[in-house]
């Protein structure tokens, strides 16, 4: 038996949402936002809790762990986690309007606006399975670009800071809009937090 001792570190925890589960509406559905946040993402932060317990135990008993199997469903589940909390935060009853430093580097980098919601749009309809689209930050060059990220954790670029994320799992919009990924992403729209948005630029 090995000494070690991490059960006084932090746990990952499900955050409360920045509004009420009906306040997306009708953009999103109360029963889908419900849904995705207590038992979706619920079961990103029991898994991630879970897999660090494991990992500490082994430690502790000298157990041989699959590396493999346990780092990859780590990466899924904490992935989950930020992703979601990410996107909770990203988004708002009234959006509001891209302003400042954000929209200064929008049109900059993308054109317009427009340019930039159309390509992360694509790149969101495009994901193959489930996954994300990101817009992210390259801090070593300043250069804004679109993610399309599978899963929760394949094709993340290390270190970026992310600004701004969608869901596109089929448990973020199937029960609102069946298969149609385009409508539930036209609705997005709707609900960006784009103050967020900035705030996150500015910090980065
Ligand atoms: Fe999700």
């Amino acid at each position: 038996m090995i000494n070690i001792d991490n059960s006084t570190m932090e746990k990952y925890e499900l955050p409360k949402l920045p509004y009420g589960y009906n306040e997306l509406e009708p953009h999103i559905s109360e029963e889908v936002l419900k849904i995705h946040h207590n038992k979706h993402h619920k079961g990103y932060v029991d898994g991630a809790n879970a897999l660090l317990d494991k990992l500490d135990k082994a430690r502790k008993i000298g157990e041989d762990l699959d590396m493999k199997s346990t780092l990859k469903a780590l990466a899924f589940n904490i992935g989950g986690h930020v992703l979601h909390t990410l996107f909770w935060e990203n988004m708002a009853p009234k959006g509001g309007n891209v302003d400042g430093r954000l929209l200064e580097s929008l049109n900059e980098q993308f054109g317009s606006v427009d340019r930039f919601k159309d390509e992360f749009t694509k790149a969101a309809a495009s994901v193959e399975g489930s996954g994300w689209a990101v817009l992210a930050l390259e801090k070593a060059t300043g250069r804004l670009l679109v993610m399309q990220v599978e899963k929760h954790n394949v094709n993340v670029f290390p270190g970026f800071e992310l600004l701004l994320v969608v869901d596109v799992w089929e448990h973020a919009y199937y029960l609102d809009y069946k298969n149609v990924r385009g409508d539930f992403l036209k609705a997005f729209w709707n609900v960006v937090n784009w103050e967020v948005v900035g705030n996150r630029l500015e910090k980065a």
